[in-house]
């Protein structure tokens, strides 16, 4: 099989400092990347570069064969590579309905067809009850979910979500990640950056370990956590 996204020597500097230096994986088509790594290892950083939220100053991210490398976000996501943000930003005076719609809208010009993907979204990720509210009224566990919704409601190839647990109380996490292995089981790509150590276990085929912007370790979950790199990666956090 060949990969869905291919990513090679991603480097991206801020003044001299490489936060991303000469990154590079494979994700096969249905399969799920977790990415782990310390507090400024480059994580965000590998997102923004490869969805193109930031220009690379080297490297090149292809999907499904085609070479995405420098285009803009908007066009990125059009081809099907979809990120979630770390901070959500949904339109708060709009309610849930018409926020997924607006994205749903992004794949057909038919409005009646945008919402009826929107209600299909909406009931996938258990938001009926806050439909028709205002999306700024909604808790943190909603925002997330809203957020989840408007990049599922355009269809994505890729899913790419940036610390979706963050934020949430133990008890509000579980529901997400039983959402998100769901979507998995379904046949969904992601790519997620994630803190919490029992989700990327749970839903990682692979897992790609950052420190001080390279690859330290990229395996299994069980492979990378008994990596003595890794340990030591995480103890001197
Ligand atoms: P992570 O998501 O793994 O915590 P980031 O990708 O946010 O790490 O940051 C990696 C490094 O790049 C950090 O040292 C951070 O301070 C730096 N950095 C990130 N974004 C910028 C920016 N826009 N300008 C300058 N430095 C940045
Ligand atoms: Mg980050």
């Amino acid at each position: 099989m060949s990969p869905l996204l291919s990513v090679r020597g991603i480097t991206k500097s801020f003044r001299g400092l490489r936060a991303v230096d000469d990154v590079g994986f494979d994700v096969e088509p249905g399969t799920v990347m977790g990415v782990i790594g310390p507090n400024g290892a480059g994580k965000s950083t590998l997102f923004a570069s490869v969805s193109g939220g930031l220009r690379v100053d080297a490297g090149t991210v292809a999907l499904d064969g085609t070479d995405i490398t420098r285009w803009p976000d908007h066009r990125v996501a059009r081809a099907g590579l979809v990120r979630t943000f770390q901070l959500m930003r949904p339109f708060g005076t709009m309610t849930v309905l018409d926020n997924v719609a607006v994205a749903a809208a992004s794949r057909t010009a038919d409005t009646g067809r945008a919402y009826e993907r929107a209600h299909e979204v909406i009931e996938r990720v258990g938001l009926e009850r806050y439909r028709d509210q205002a999306s700024a009224e909604l808790p943190t566990a909603g925002l997330k979910r809203l957020e989840l919704a408007r990049a599922l409601a355009t269809s994505p190839r890729v899913l790419m979500l940036d610390e979706v647990l963050a934020g949430l109380v133990p008890s509000e996490r579980e529901p997400v990640v039983d959402l998100l292995a769901e979507l998995r089981d379904g046949g969904l790509t992601m790519v997620f950056v994630e803190h919490v150590m029992t989700a990327v276990m749970r839903l990682s085929d692979h897992v790609l370990v950052l420190d001080r912007g390279r690859v330290i370790a990229h395996g299994t979950p069980a492979e990378v956590v008994e990596d003595p790199r890794v340990v030591e990666a995480y103890l001197g956090e």
